[in-house]
């Protein structure tokens, strides 16, 4: 069964973008009635209703899948986003809450009976307090702007997702984001301490509080990755962290990605928690240096990228550890960034990978499974035996110390029957990934994307119960429907076959 050396590309369509269970619930709205009760109860806000002013929004960041929303409302105060969800609640119309369009697995997918609310223009910086390390701000504020606001103070707010000069902090809430500093200062949910929402009725909820802990059920965590299901982010409350006053990164390149996956392990066992530890295939490298000119090794088959930081004297001393940990594993060559201008040579190469790979294919699709770092070695080498049976080509760029791979598979959507193959190659790398004890995504979310593989992922107890702590939030199942959770009925009949968690034994992922 997991022979994936004799893997088949799926014939039939995964059937990702339709879903008949979803398709049929949803209700046929009176157009004209809802822009005319929006017009009147949201005063001032901008609503675009033209089919060349909708086309913009018809994809997110997986830009394969499209749908023309019914109409995109843009409010810029919170109590027109009020109204528009009490307008859409009375006339029983679906609302699909989007930031700043960078996701990558559909969750701002627009449906074409439903609203597109777009929150970017709520994007002021409602306060920041050095001495509480705490910023208040509107879920429209980029990502990097919040660290831009904070450098005056020393401070900085840790994830960074590669995609941070564009995406919004409620679109980091709503998919829990990740990014290369996570591996030491954690994703968004473990930099977060409360959340203002807006449930679908309209209703005001806070969750979490300005202090590390509240009372309670956590709700602040339930919420958090819940990819615009339960609520619409009006507020969130950060905490900021002192910028280290050193960081330092080694590259290191190596002749296999094997010998790449041990020096992983090897760090993290010495007891090192690297600030960033990344790793690039071949094809990924290529692509980097070819865009960006970052100073990598073209002719390695793997990098690593291994940040260190803290105060001066613990980082020299760790960059000498791990340099030396990387040559023991193999390491061709180890080299440590001379100045703070090719330490962000560096990063620019890793950060800027996605659309250098972009630049390989018409069309590329960018995976996010997680596995335990252990599996790395294995895993690699079953994607690279998973592709060939597809007969696809695959980069690899991603958060190594983490387990989080992002295996990007490159295709054409023009030619006849490459999309389908691309997501079928997709869905048995999620596959692979859960059998060896990991999950269907890092830090992507599940959004249209993944929706097969919850079904891998969860039994249909746990799948149940999510089903149910959604209709807490929004009984009406009007807040982004047909994203995240599959219906019941849709794992009987298209989703991947429930794996159990670790199914595939280690001495069988030798046969790969
Ligand atoms: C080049 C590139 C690199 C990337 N690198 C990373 C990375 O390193 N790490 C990472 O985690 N992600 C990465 N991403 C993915 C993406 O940037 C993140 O998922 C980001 O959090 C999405 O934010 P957004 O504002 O663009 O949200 P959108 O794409 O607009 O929406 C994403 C989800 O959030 C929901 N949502 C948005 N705003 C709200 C709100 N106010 N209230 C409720 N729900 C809301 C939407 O309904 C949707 O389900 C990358 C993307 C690109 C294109």
């Amino acid at each position: 069964m997991h022979d994936y050396k004799e893997a088949k590309p799926e014939a039939a369509p995964m059937n990702i973008l339709h879903d008949p269970h979803l398709d049929g619930h949803l209700p046929d709205v009176d157009r004209p009635r809802l822009i005319e009760a929006l017009r009147n109860h949201c005063s001032g806000m901008r609503l675009l209703t033209e089919a060349e002013e909708l086309a913009p929004y018809e994809c997110d960041g997986l830009s394969a899948y499209r749908t023309p929303p019914l109409l995109v409302a843009l409010p810029e105060h919170v109590e027109q986003v009020k109204a528009l969800l009490r307008v859409c609640h009375r006339q029983g119309v679906p609302v699909v809450a989007r930031g700043a369009g960078t996701g990558l697995s559909g969750g701002a997918l627009p449906l074409a009976q439903g609203v597109l609310l777009v929150m970017a223009r709520l994007n002021r910086i409602l306060e920041l307090d050095p001495a509480a390390c705490r910023a208040r701000v509107q879920p429209g504020v980029r990502n990097a702007a919040i660290s831009q606001a904070a450098a005056a103070y020393g401070l900085y707010y840790a994830p960074d997702p590669s995609s941070q000069i564009a995406c919004s902090i409620g679109g980091n809430v709503a998919e829990n984001a990740g990014g290369v500093h996570c591996l030491k200062y954690g994703l968004t949910v473990h930099n977060i301490t409360q959340v203002k929402l807006l449930t679908m009725a309209g209703d005001e909820l806070t969750f979490g509080s300005e202090a590390l802990d509240a009372p309670g059920l956590d709700l602040l965590a339930l919420f958090t990755g819940s990819e615009g299901l339960l609520g619409v982010v009006t507020e969130v409350t950060v905490r900021l962290l002192p910028r280290p006053p050193l960081a330092r990164v080694l590259l290191a390149s190596f002749e296999t990605v094997e010998h790449a996956a041990e020096a992983v392990g090897a760090i993290i066992a010495a007891g090192i928690v690297p600030a960033g530890l990344e790793m690039m295939d071949n094809l990924a490298i290529r692509a980097a240096e070819d865009f960006i000119q970052a100073g990598y090794p073209v002719d390695a088959q793997a990098i690593l990228l291994c940040e260190l930081d803290g105060v001066a004297s613990d980082v020299e001393e760790d960059c000498a550890l791990v340099s030396q940990l990387l040559r023991d594993a193999g390491a061709q060559a180890v080299r440590q960034a001379r100045d703070e201008a090719e330490r962000l040579k560096f990063w620019a190469g890793r950060k800027n990978a996605f659309p250098a790979v972009g630049r390989l294919a018409p069309d590329y699709y960018c995976m996010d499974g997680t596995i335990p770092r252990r599996a790395l070695a294995q895993v690699l080498r079953g994607i690279a035996q998973l592709a060939q049976a597809h007969g696809l080509r695959v980069a690899n760029v991603f958060h190594a110390g983490d387990g989080n791979m992002h295996p990007l598979i490159l295709f054409d959507a023009d030619q006849p029957g490459e999309l389908h193959r691309a997501e079928a190659l997709g869905g048995k790398i999620l596959e692979l990934c859960v059998a060896v004890g990991g999950s269907i995504t890092g830090e992507h979310g599940v959004g249209r994307e993944k929706i097969n593989q919850m079904c891998a992922q969860f039994n249909t107890a746990e799948i149940a119960l999510m089903h149910r702590v959604k209709a807490a939030f929004d009984p009406e199942g009007l807040l982004n429907p047909g994203k995240n959770v599959p219906t019941l009925q849709r794992c009987a009949e298209f989703g991947a076959q429930h794996v159990h968690h670790g199914q595939l034994p280690f001495a069988d992922l030798e046969r790969f």
